[in-house]
């Protein structure tokens, strides 16, 4: 099974291209303004659309109708952040027969997990590639969803949203567990960093069923990099990922009984947890004495303190911003964005 998995991700290489295009804030916010502003009156009044679901290596594939009263929601709590290994859970309410879960070409994995604002969930995954698909409340009628369940953004096809629905998901989202969010997601340098032992710490992560689990000295060199790419946002299930460069020097594995590390583009590969199909890192090809932890797998309390996230920060970046869902607006940081990779 594992030998086939990692047969057909061989097959799975994504072509990246890791130009170094660097366009301001101003045309980027200009181009993607344009896109959504070309909107015409009459797509704001559709009532129901078909939106289409693709996992990265394609089999998993259905298609859901939703209605434009169907909620948006991001889910701040801890234990959506740590299974999509993201700043928060991108999610539409749908109903449970949406789901096709069992009908797909390809096995899809249930990793039984909560949430804290609605409770027990399975998480479901394509179990070939481990791009996120959906959470379902385990309790299957009545519940706090009503029987509905969660489909993950991440997966959603962009050019099947209507771009009116685009515009008002992007604008009207319930958010869940707001006091549960991540202090990294919008902190920017503050342009003096801290120096010395202040900045520089161990940061302790892990997927979120606990089977692996890592420690990365951070050096003083504290970074982090949010990835809007196409495998980012599938494997996450959510708008990015943020990636935080270290030395290999100064990570290790503290518990590994169910990693894998697994070829996901022609430069790179990821650690993967075959438990709960959590992405901890990338390692790239090209880098020999680098690591990338994802901040999305770290914990809250050995990261900086909220007050001292961005004097902490020596840099911070939007990267593969060409890729990014059109549901979703970066907020007005004043951080770079890069069109793809930096
Ligand atoms: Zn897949
Ligand atoms: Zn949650
Ligand atoms: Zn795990
Ligand atoms: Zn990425």
């Amino acid at each position: 099974m594992l030998a086939s998995a990692l047969h057909l991700l061989g097959h799975v290489l994504i072509s990246t291209t890791f130009a170094f295009t660097m366009i301001t804030n101003e045309e980027f916010s200009l181009s993607f303004r344009s896109r959504l502003n070309a909107v015409s009156v009459s797509s704001h009044v559709l009532e129901k659309a078909t939106i289409k679901v693709r996992c990265q290596c394609g089999n998993n594939a259905f298609a859901v109708e939703v209605e434009r009263s169907s909620p948006v929601v991001r889910c701040h709590c801890v234990r959506c952040r740590k299974f999509h290994t993201s700043a928060f859970a991108s999610y539409l309410k749908v109903s449970r027969d949406a789901i096709p879960c069992d009908s797909t070409s390809a096995p899809v994995q249930k990793y039984l997990d909560s949430c804290n604002e609605i409770g027990p969930v399975e998480r479901l995954s394509c179990g070939w590639c481990n791009s996120v698909l959906a959470s379902v409340p385990a309790i299957e009628t009545g519940g706090p969803l009503g029987g509905g369940a969660l489909l993950a953004l991440g997966c959603v096809e962009d050019a099947s949203i209507p771009p009116g629905l685009a515009k008002e998901w992007a604008h009207k989202f319930e958010e869940w567990k707001k006091e549960e969010s991540a202090k990294w997601w919008e902190a920017a340098p503050s342009g003096r960093p801290i120096r010395g032992c202040r900045a520089e710490r161990t940061l302790r992560g892990g997927c979120a069923c606990g089977a692996c689990t890592f420690e990365a000295w951070s050096g003083s060199e504290f970074q982090t990099q949010h990835c809007y790419c196409n495998l980012c946002r599938r494997l996450s299930g959510s708008v990015a990922q943020t990636w935080i460069p270290v030395y290999k020097d100064g990570f290790r594995w503290t518990k590994e009984d169910k990693l894998r590390v697994v070829r996901t583009t022609k430069h790179g590969q990821r650690h993967m947890c075959t438990g709960c199909g959590g992405v901890m890192t990338i390692v790239y090809d090209d880098q020999p004495y680098t690591v990338w932890p994802c901040a999305g797998a770290i914990e809250d309390d050995s990261m900086p303190k909220a007050e001292d996230m961005s004097r902490s920060l020596c840099r911070a970046i939007h990267i593969c911003c060409s890729m990014m869902q059109p549901w979703y607006e970066l907020p007005e940081d004043g951080l770079p964005r890069l069109k793809y990779a930096g």
